[in-house]
């Protein structure tokens, strides 16, 4: 082979290397195009589904809330003006015949003689975690020591009733007239603590219960004054009696299910004063109890 054709076949052979060297770089610098394109597409089809759904969660959101915003206002003002009226005779006797209302399974927690600052926020506490609302009977002067909690119970759904202001038997079933001011006490220390000023608690709670005892005749006769005043009273049907003597949590448990037995309608007393530490320990296996049976809570706004 002469210089001048091996010379020609160098030359050539550059040139091919040199093309693909060209059509190579050519060929990544058209997928790096591609993908910068398709990557810019990409990014900004989600960036606008983001922005749809967080549009849409915001715009359902706020509609919604509004909604709710208007429900609770209408539930508070009809509240209000539940609270603000005197008991009509058909209430009256809703709450006397409370025990033959119910068609179905119905149990009615009732909290006497607080609110105490230790026991009462533990039991609300727990009530809201179990979404029961209850009936608290407060007493007038622990109203007035602890106004807070009352303001609480009364936010959070529970029924604000009426257990007198001194819980002192001699003073309070004196004569009739010193039970209604018993009722009339209370309820001025309540107004106070709600801060309204037409809160009528309506509901009474005997001191000792509505019968029985050596003021059973007072308490009888004033009944008659309570009602003409559109004040109804009740007691209860069962009790854990976490009151009396030394209870245990067995004792409480025990008499629980003594004394609810088979009944249809329970209304169950307990205590919410500042030694009941007891009755908040066992309102667990209470509530379970009733759960278990099949019974639904109600307070009395329900009957109301
Ligand atoms: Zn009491």
């Amino acid at each position: 082979m002469s210089d001048l054709v091996v010379t020609e076949f160098m030359n050539d052979n550059k040139k091919n290397i040199k093309n693909i060297l060209i059509i190579t770089l050519s060929i990544i610098m058209g997928i790096l195009i591609v993908i910068s394109i398709s990557f810019y597409f990409i990014n900004k089809y989600f960036h606008i589904q983001k922005t749809n759904s967080q549009n849409t969660g915001t715009i359902r959101f706020d509609y919604m809330s509004s909604i709710i915003t208007e429900f609770e206002e209408q539930h508070k003002s009809m509240k209000l003006t539940k609270d603000s009226t005197p008991l009509s005779d058909e209430q009256y006797n809703n709450i006397i015949s409370i025990y033959s209302s119910s068609p179905e399974k119905t149990v009615y927690l009732t909290f006497d003689d607080g609110p105490s600052n230790n026991i009462t926020p533990l039991i609300l506490d727990l009530l809201k975690q179990e979404q029961i609302r209850a009936t608290f009977f407060v007493l007038g002067t622990n109203v007035n020591y602890h106004p807070e909690i009352v303001q609480r119970a009364y936010n959070e759904g529970h029924y604000i009733a009426n257990h007198g202001f001194t819980h002192r038997y001699a003073e309070i079933y004196e004569n009739t007239e010193t039970i209604l001011n018993d009722y009339l006490q209370c309820n001025q220390a309540l107004k106070k603590a709600l801060n309204n000023e037409n809160y009528e608690s309506k509901i009474y709670r005997y001191p000792g219960g509505s019968t029985g005892g050596r003021f059973h005749d007072t308490k009888a006769a004033g009944k008659k004054l309570l009602k003409e005043n559109h004040i109804a009273y009740l007691d209860w049907n069962a009790l854990t009696c976490d009151a009396e003597g030394t209870p245990t949590k067995e004792s409480i448990i025990e008499n629980l299910h003594k004394t609810v037995g088979d009944k249809q309608v329970v209304v169950l007393l307990m205590h919410d004063s500042s030694s009941k530490i007891l009755t908040y320990e066992t309102l667990p296996e209470v509530i379970a109890f009733f759960r278990e049976k099949g019974y639904s809570f109600k307070n009395l706004y329900d009957v109301l």
